[in-house]
């Protein structure tokens, strides 16, 4: 589904050049749920950020679902970003709408017509369990409710693969089950691969199947994830 090939990412920072990923390659395997664990700085938001399209790798290429994104050009791009979703820590809601304006949103920019994204957004509704809180604005809600509204929201143009950037680090543990119960659900049930970046073991532990370990801009391991977190 995501083949990243050789990719290296250098940024020219105040004190010179930073290599924020260096010469990663990786499969993702479609339908799985694969996470990045790694220390602060090890390059693992660079690397999802390559994978959507909103950072240009220095070197290498990305494939996705047989469609280089990296050699895309802006207009291709477009289309081919509406094959993934993203969910953020801090949920990047549009604080001024409601639980459907900010679900809507991406289905009004795909011009989805009226009739339809209702629906859609509805049944997406449904789908994350906010049923009877569309109204509401994400002041109001849990801070769980908020990520069930990004996930929604992300989910909303039919993904293909789902990114996860750090979604569960602004939750406190009950609540970082319930979403990670959600995603499963979403994973097994619509058949979406899901790609996650997080400092946390039991995330990975909890629904990954793969992880890849990194470290100062290289994947230093890789596996499922018994092998990589059982002590030999
Ligand atoms: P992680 O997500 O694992 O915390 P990042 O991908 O955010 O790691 O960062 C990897 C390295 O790249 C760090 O040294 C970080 O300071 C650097 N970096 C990230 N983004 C930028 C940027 N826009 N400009 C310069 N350096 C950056
Ligand atoms: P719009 O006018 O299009 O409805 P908003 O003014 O609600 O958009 O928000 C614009 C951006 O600013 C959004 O990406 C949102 O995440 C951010 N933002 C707005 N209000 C807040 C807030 N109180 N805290 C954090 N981010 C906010």
């Amino acid at each position: 589904m995501i083949e990243i090939q050789q990719i290296s990412k250098t940024y020219n920072g105040k004190n010179g050049q930073v290599h924020a990923v260096k010469n990663v390659s990786l499969t993702i395997r479609k339908g799985e749920i694969f996470g990045m664990i790694g220390y602060s700085g090890a390059g693992k938001s660079t690397l999802l950020r390559m994978l959507n399209g909103l950072e240009t790798p220095t070197d290498g290429e990305i494939v996705i679902d047989g469609v280089s994104i990296s050699k895309s050009k802006a207009s291709h791009l477009r289309k081919e970003r509406q094959k993934i979703g993203m969910i953020f820590q801090h949920f990047n809601l549009l604080w001024s709408r409601t639980v459907l304006e900010n679900i809507l949103f991406p289905l009004e920019i795909a011009g989805v017509p009226k009739k339809q994204r209702v629906d859609r957004a509805k049944e997406l509704v449904r789908l994350v369990g906010l049923e009877g809180r569309e109204n509401a604005y994400p002041s109001e809600l849990s801070g769980g409710q908020k990520q069930r509204v990004g996930i929604a929201r992300a989910l909303a143009n039919e993904p293909k693969v789902l990114l996860c950037d750090e979604a569960t680090s602004a939750l406190d543990p009950e609540t970082t089950d319930s979403i990670l119960s959600l995603l499963t659900d979403i994973n097994r049930g619509l058949g979406i691969t899901i790609v996650l970046i997080t400092h946390e073991m039991h995330v990975i532990q909890k629904i990954c199947q793969r992880v890849a370990v990194m470290e100062n801009g290289e994947v230093v391991e890789l596996g499922a994830v018994l092998d990589v977190f059982t002590n030999p």
